[in-house]
């Protein structure tokens, strides 16, 4: 059975901060790599940025500890290094399969025998990435949810070569750092939450783009209905409309049609969401 101890996490942007910040709250031994000294000044600013989220909204994140878990990141732009030592390695650099690939295939030399990679990506599947790992029975997707503090599903994922025992030491660690696993037994494009999410938030915005009803009526419907905290425009305002818009780009025909009204009627007017203040609705600056 593989003890994880030591963290390291590739990449250090929006998910990678996060993910090498809460696996690093939780005690564990974290190194954060990426590719420059200038991104790595980058993650610096991050870190300090979640200390002070974690302050405001994490319980047991006050008397210095969120301050203490920002300076006890470990970074590097040194690959090996990274590598090294790792039980672990978490890969959270960008949505580029080729990227990953060549990611994999350096790591795949570079790491010990014994370390365990898990790729964070949202839409490629690990079977798309195993054969560039060297070793696809110590591979397999660990997916995280934007502010992972908070929203702290970790969906677990392997492919048809994962070794069980790999899998079950990934949902252990997931759960020690405070993530909920959610076990898939085989793979799926969009895990369990993005396959639930996305047909529904595109029937919601056909709706609305059909004229069948307003996006605020279309929410109400929603949460009275059902007794969830928030409608479908709400969340499209969390995640920010740029997102599903290129997902809808290259969906399709009616996927087509949705994309270009969400453009005309919000992205071109500047409505990108909560982040920009308004997209369905107004926010407070
Ligand atoms: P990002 O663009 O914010 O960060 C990517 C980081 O990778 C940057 O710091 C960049 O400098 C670094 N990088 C670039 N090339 C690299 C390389 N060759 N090796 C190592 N690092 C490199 O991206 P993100 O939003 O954090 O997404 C990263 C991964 O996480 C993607 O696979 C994405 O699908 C997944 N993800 C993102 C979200 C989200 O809400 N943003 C949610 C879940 C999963």
């Amino acid at each position: 059975m593989t003890t994880i101890r030591k963290v390291t996490v590739l990449g250090t942007g929006v998910l990678g901060s996060q993910i090498a910040f809460q696996t690093a709250f939780r005690g564990f031994e974290v190194t954060a790599y990426d590719i420059s000294e200038e991104a790595l000044a980058a993650a610096r600013d991050r870190f300090d940025k979640l200390a002070a989220t974690y302050r405001e909204q994490v319980e047991g994140a006050g008397d210095g500890k969120a301050e203490a878990t920002a300076a006890g990141i470990t970074r590097t732009a040194d690959l090996a290094e990274a590598a090294r030592e790792a039980d672990l390695i978490i890969e959270a650099v960008p949505e580029v399969l080729s990227i990953k690939q060549d990611t994999y295939r350096k790591l795949g030399e570079l790491a010990p025998e014994h370390t365990i990679f898990a790729t964070n990506s949202s839409t490629l599947l690990p079977s798309d990435i195993k054969d560039s790992t060297g070793r696809p029975d110590r591979f397999l997707a660990l997916h995280f949810a934007n502010q992972v503090w908070h929203f702290n599903t970790a969906e677990v994922m392997g492919t048809t070569e994962t070794d069980p025992q790999v899998y079950q030491a990934v949902v252990e660690f997931a759960r020690a750092i405070g993530m909920v696993p959610i076990e898939l037994h085989k793979e799926k494009a969009g895990y369990v939450l993005n396959s639930l999410l996305v047909p529904f938030l595109n029937s919601a915005m056909a709706l609305a783009a059909g004229g069948y009803a307003e996006p605020q009526a279309i929410d109400e419907t929603w949460r009275i209905g059902t007794g969830a905290p928030a409608g479908p425009f709400q969340i499209l305002d969390i995640v920010g409309l740029t997102t599903p818009y290129n997902i809808l780009v290259n969906s399709g025909e009616d996927g087509k049609k949705l994309a270009d009204w969400l453009k005309a009627e919000y992205i071109d007017k500047g409505k990108l969401g909560l982040a920009s203040g308004e997209g369905f609705y107004r926010y407070n600056a």
